[in-house]
């Protein structure tokens, strides 16, 4: 029965491709690769003599491996949480992982964002992008698909589509609400998950009738009132790294079928030794997975001005959809500046410093902008180099 279900990968990374590839809520991977199943016996052992040690872990075996390779996971985010998930998952043999994150490595990322290196914050690279570049150097025979956007109302189904699983890689709560409301909406599993100092916490969030949602224990106020960010309140590297790692082994068993998956909010705290799971309720009164209200989905629009968290950054989006010409742009923006301003265009993004504001600015007309002393200022900008 295996000699048929054979995988065969064809290499689809050309240079051409990875310029094109990239940007705008969602894009086509520079890094994809494909499988079918026409290969003989002895290429398909090569194949799995990769994932051989965990092949040969009862909770696994080939069929368990069959299943990881044949599932496609969205990664939402991939910071200290989504880093440390994605690189599990890659080298696990999850066939196809699409990675989405709206931001660019910095060097306080560094510490614990374990894809990134010191270049990628140099260059300021996108996460996304950056964390497919790494990875495609791990395991070359699975699809990697970087997704550089900020997630919201409008693009998410898009996203999400023929997405067999969901991790939370997240910093606010706001799209946290916007992604339990889509998995339930669209059918989709998620894993929630969390750090903050050394607490952490995640949960296995089923969009099953009898099982309770984000919404069921959490509300978009009380997650505000506790959403400290990790620049106020800190985060070690080996709290995200170990909850991550706790979230990757329930999502191996959901994509598996395991009976092992987990039920409650696992919380734990690395500083004082504290590890529990805790029983969570269904609400019988929840919006999302009781009455069927999506907030967040139905939001088209949403914020348009955010402070990033952990940086001194302000994300500005534009006012109706666009697909920026970077390239014109760059040569329009180099006309009006002076020799100290330094401008940098790659397929995906342009970088510009004039000395007083570093501004990046994305395909789809979104920017982040350095050092403006609040969100009107970064607005102003916004309107002054980008004008959308
Ligand atoms: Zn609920």
């Amino acid at each position: 029965m295996y000699a048929e279900a054979v995988l065969k990968f064809k290499k689809l990374n050309t240079q051409a491709q990875q310029r094109e590839a990239v940007v705008q809520g969602r894009s086509l991977s520079p890094y994809r690769l494909r499988y079918t199943c026409n290969h003989s016996e002895p290429e398909y052992n090569r194949f799995m003599e990769r994932y051989s040690r965990q092949i040969v872990f009862s909770g696994l075996g080939r069929i368990g491996q069959k299943k990881l390779l044949e599932a496609t996971v969205a990664v939402v985010g991939v910071g200290a949480l989504g880093s440390v998930s994605a690189n599990l998952l890659c080298r696990a043999g999850v066939g196809h992982l699409r990675l989405i994150d709206r931001d660019y490595v910095e060097k306080n990322n560094l510490q614990r964002q374990i894809l990134y290196n010191e270049e990628d914050a140099e260059k300021r690279y996108p996460k996304a992008v950056a964390a497919c570049n790494h990875l495609s150097r791990v395991n070359s025979e699975i699809i990697l698909e970087p997704v550089v956007a900020e997630l919201s109302a409008a693009n998410i189904e898009q996203i999400f589509e023929k997405v067999d699983l969901v991790l939370d890689g997240l910093d606010n709560w706001e799209t946290r609400f916007l992604v339990n409301e889509a998995c339930y909406r669209f059918g989709i599993p998620w894993i929630y998950c969390a750090a903050l100092g050394a607490e952490t916490m995640s949960m296995n969030l089923l969009p099953d009738e009898n099982r309770p949602c984000l919404r069921c224990f959490m509300s978009p106020e009380s997650g505000s009132a506790a959403g400290q960010s990790c620049a106020v309140a800190g985060v070690l590297n080996m709290a995200t790294g170990m909850i991550a790692a706790v979230q990757t082994a329930e999502a191996v068993k959901i994509l598996t079928g395991s009976t092992e998956i987990r039920n409650g909010l696992f919380v734990a705290d690395l500083w004082n030794n504290r590890f529990k799971t805790i029983r969570i309720e269904k609400d019988i009164d929840c919006p999302v997975c009781v009455h069927r209200r999506y907030e967040f989905l139905n939001r088209f629009g949403g914020s348009r001005v955010t402070r990033l968290c952990g940086s001194n950054s302000i994300q500005v989006m534009p006012s109706k959809p666009a697909q920026l010409p970077l390239e014109m742009m760059a040569e329009q923006l180099a006309k009006n500046s002076d020799n100290r301003t330094k401008i940098e265009v790659y397929p995906f993004m342009l970088n510009f410093d004039n000395g007083r504001n570093h501004i990046q600015i994305f395909q789809d007309g979104r920017a982040i902008i350095e050092n403006a002393r609040d969100e009107t200022e970064a607005l102003s900008i916004y309107s002054e180099y980008v004008g959308l």
